[in-house]
């Protein structure tokens, strides 16, 4: 898969984009990711990317003209099909919005900085505009890093180990059980004995069962489907709960 960024601050993404994970996704080629600076598409002396907005009011607006330079210069090495505008107008970023842009050969992604790019760069050369939540952030260059990474997850051999993948918050649509590591004991604290003894089988149950204890209390929005396992560990739960509530009654 390949990735173009474009966006007038590079240097808020170089470092994020060579750490950890995706930094070695990146070295073993499992996914591409381009920086291209806005500003080298200018076309005036000074350089500039923003002006005043028509109708007045605070702050400046981003130039149709160097951010559409700036796309199209990506023709040859880019489809263009997923032309995407960071903006808090966006839909939200979801797992499934990240599994679906994984599955594409290619993206743009478009940082605007200041009020935002002009309204006709977004109708004319974007498809999709994607916000990372209900807040603003002064730039699109963090929001860019939060979409490559949550897609690059997506791809096959970024993540070496399938299997925490699927079991991560919101892979199946809830929250991902508790973790633990040594020591044993700690603080007087002590790991679930389950989880210490081996039994596969047991260890996958209880997990399950902790995802959806936490779902249930922390995100009961997104319990909307329970299969048939689920239901029968849901109903131990709320058996457990009960049974909390009446020992808790002097
Ligand atoms: N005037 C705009 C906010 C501009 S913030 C408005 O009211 O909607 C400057 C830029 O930061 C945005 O254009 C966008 O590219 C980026 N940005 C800020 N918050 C964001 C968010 N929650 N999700 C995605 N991008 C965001």
């Amino acid at each position: 898969m390949r990735i173009d960024i474009l966006t007038l601050f590079p240097e808020i993404l170089e470092g994020a984009l060579q750490a950890s994970l995706l930094g070695k996704a990146l070295e073993k080629g499992l996914l591409d990711v381009a920086v291209t600076n806005i500003r080298d598409f200018t076309i005036d002396r000074h350089r500039s990317v923003d002006d005043a907005p028509y109708g007045g009011g605070a702050g400046m607006v981003m130039t149709c003209e160097p951010v559409a330079d700036a796309v199209e210069s990506l023709r040859d090495v880019n489809s263009l099909e997923r032309v995407i505008l960071l903006s808090p107008r966006g839909r939200t970023l979801t797992q499934a919005v990240a599994r679906e842009l994984a599955r594409a050969p290619d993206l743009v992604l478009l940082c605007a900085r200041y009020e935002g790019v002009d309204e006709r760069i977004s109708q004319a050369l974007c498809t999709d505009e994607i916000s990372i939540g209900d807040y603003v952030l002064s730039g699109g260059e963090l929001p860019a890093l939060v979409v490559v990474e949550a897609v690059s997850r997506m791809l096959p051999g970024v993540v070496g180990d399938w299997e925490s993948v699927e079991t991560d918050s919101f892979y199946d649509g809830i929250l991902g059980p508790p973790q633990y590591t040594r020591p044993p004991e700690f603080r007087g604290m002590e790991v679930p004995e389950v989880l210490r003894n081996g039994n596969h089988a047991a260890i996958a149950r209880w997990r399950r069962k902790e995802a959806l204890r936490a779902t249930r209390v922390r995100r009961p929005d997104l319990l909307t489907y329970a299969s048939d396992d689920d239901q029968i560990l849901l109903k131990e739960i709320e058996l457990e709960e009960a049974e909390q509530k009446r020992e808790n009654i002097p």
